[in-house]
């Protein structure tokens, strides 16, 4: 049997893919679909899929102007989680990380979730009082939270700085059990291939670069593919949802930066959590091969640039050595950019735009990799019934006219 493998893998290793099964089509673009998304990062894909799969509507593409997962859906350091603070945001993140815990069932496809707990840590009194509100606020939506005390604390993480002389030492930290990390390529590829089975067009390399309206209403796109009509348009582009706005002829609250993050060389397992720190400035998890994937803020001017760069490496790694002492003896391995879209009050936008039949979900910022299933979902059902479903509605663009913002800059800042 081993040997069989060995040579299995020997002819594929030279065969260049011949006789490999593809896991979805690439079809040239139709000239017309009942829906089209623009983006085939996760909550892209995830839209089509629950489109198809839950309300019929299979004559949708995908339009990928790269390849798919290649935005932040590739890029992101992975942390799910449903802790946010405010009732609007708990209530779409754990919706979300419910569908997470039966994902890879649901695909049949395994999307490497790992339920390792996520600790926020505390190193302030007043990071003290603002987790415990946190946390009650959690439990209050039924989302599991629990406060630690300094002992429980530095007796999960071992690795962590124990000292009181550093600038800041670990006075506790507030914890979700059920939060942890996932496979990020393998999310965009389950949800392309259960997409793709039902019928979906998955078009890669093929760029929106026109927007056509009839009076009020989209028509169709441009695109370096030719031209495609729709009936109805989403807009999932994250970082450059505000570029395919103005295509469109309305301005989005959205401002792009770079964010970025780096992995170490791969060690032997010794962190089996995620950890997060607001005040140092920076969050951890080991991965699978034994990188520790580390990462920060955003960078503090906008850019469209996806790439890593000095200064940046050197605060995350300045912080991680702060708050883990063994990081000084590591390697780094890579560091790359994404372009993530923030909106002032740091949620997103999902719902209607001003252009009839253009539906928008972005604003998704550093920490949208979570919501990937319940976005999609949510925006599936705003698509179909053409209204917004129950979770995204205090998520629409009106909110920046009324007032009533979901203020989570707590929840998202270096936290993702
Ligand atoms: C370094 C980093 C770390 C992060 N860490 C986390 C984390 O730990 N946890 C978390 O929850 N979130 C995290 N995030 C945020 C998360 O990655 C995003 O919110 C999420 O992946 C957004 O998914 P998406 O499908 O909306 O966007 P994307 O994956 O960016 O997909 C959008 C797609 O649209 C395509 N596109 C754009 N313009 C056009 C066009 N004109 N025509 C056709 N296609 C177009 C792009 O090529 C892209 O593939 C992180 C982000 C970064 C950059």
């Amino acid at each position: 049997m081993r040997r069989y493998n060995f040579v299995q893998l020997l002819r594929n290793a030279i065969g260049f893919g011949e006789g490999w099964q593809e896991a979805w089509r690439s079809p040239e673009p139709k000239p017309s679909y009942d829906v089209v998304i623009v983006g085939g990062g996760g909550h892209g894909l995830a839209t089509a899929y629950y489109l198809a799969k839950l309300h019929g509507i299979r004559n949708v593409a995908v339009l990928e102007k790269g390849w798919l997962g290649g935005g932040n859906t590739g890029r992101n350091t992975t942390v799910v989680r449903s802790n946010y603070l405010w009732d609007e945001s708990a209530a779409i993140y754990e919706h979300s990380l419910k569908l997470w815990e039966g994902l890879s069932q649901e695909l049949n496809y395994n999307v490497m979730f790992s339920q390792r707990n996520l600790v926020m840590l505390a190193h302030t009194e007043h990071e003290q009082n603002e987790a415990s509100r946190r946390v009650h606020a959690n439990r209050l939506n039924g989302i599991d939270a629990e406060i630690w005390s300094r002992e429980q604390t530095l007796a999960f993480i071992p690795i962590l700085n124990p000292s009181m002389d550093i600038r800041y030492p670990v006075m506790g930290a507030s914890a979700q059990p059920r939060a942890g990390i996932a496979r990020h390529d393998a999310v965009a590829w389950g949800f392309a291939r259960g997409a793709d089975a039902l019928g979906v067009d998955i078009i890669q390399n093929c760029e929106v670069i026109g927007v056509r309206r009839e009076g009020s209403r989209i028509v169709g796109l441009d695109t370096t593919r030719g031209k495609i009509d729709a009936k109805k348009v989403a807009f999932v582009a994250a970082g450059h949802s505000s570029v395919l706005a103005e295509l469109a002829g309305f301005r989005l609250p959205i401002e792009s930066h770079p964010l970025q993050a780096m992995v170490s060389e791969p060690i032997k397992p010794v962190l089996d959590t995620v950890v997060m720190s607001g005040t140092v400035h920076a969050y951890v998890s080991q991965s699978d091969k034994g990188e520790l994937v580390m990462g920060a803020g955003i960078d503090a001017f906008n850019s469209y640039a996806q790439r890593g760069s000095l200064p940046i490496l050197e605060e995350i790694a300045s912080a991680m050595i702060e708050l883990f002492p063994i990081v000084s003896r590591l390697k780094i391995l890579r560091s790359w950019g994404g372009i993530v879209d923030i909106c002032p009050d740091a949620s997103p936008i999902i719902g209607k735009t001003p252009v009839d039949e253009l539906f928008i979900n972005c604003g998704w910022g550093t920490g949208g990799f979570k919501a990937t299933p319940g976005s999609g979902w949510v925006l599936a059902d705003t698509i179909a019934n053409d209204r917004p479903h129950k979770l995204a509605e205090p998520f629409s663009m009106e909110r920046f006219a009324s007032g009533r913002l979901i203020d989570e800059h707590g929840a998202a800042a270096v936290a993702h």
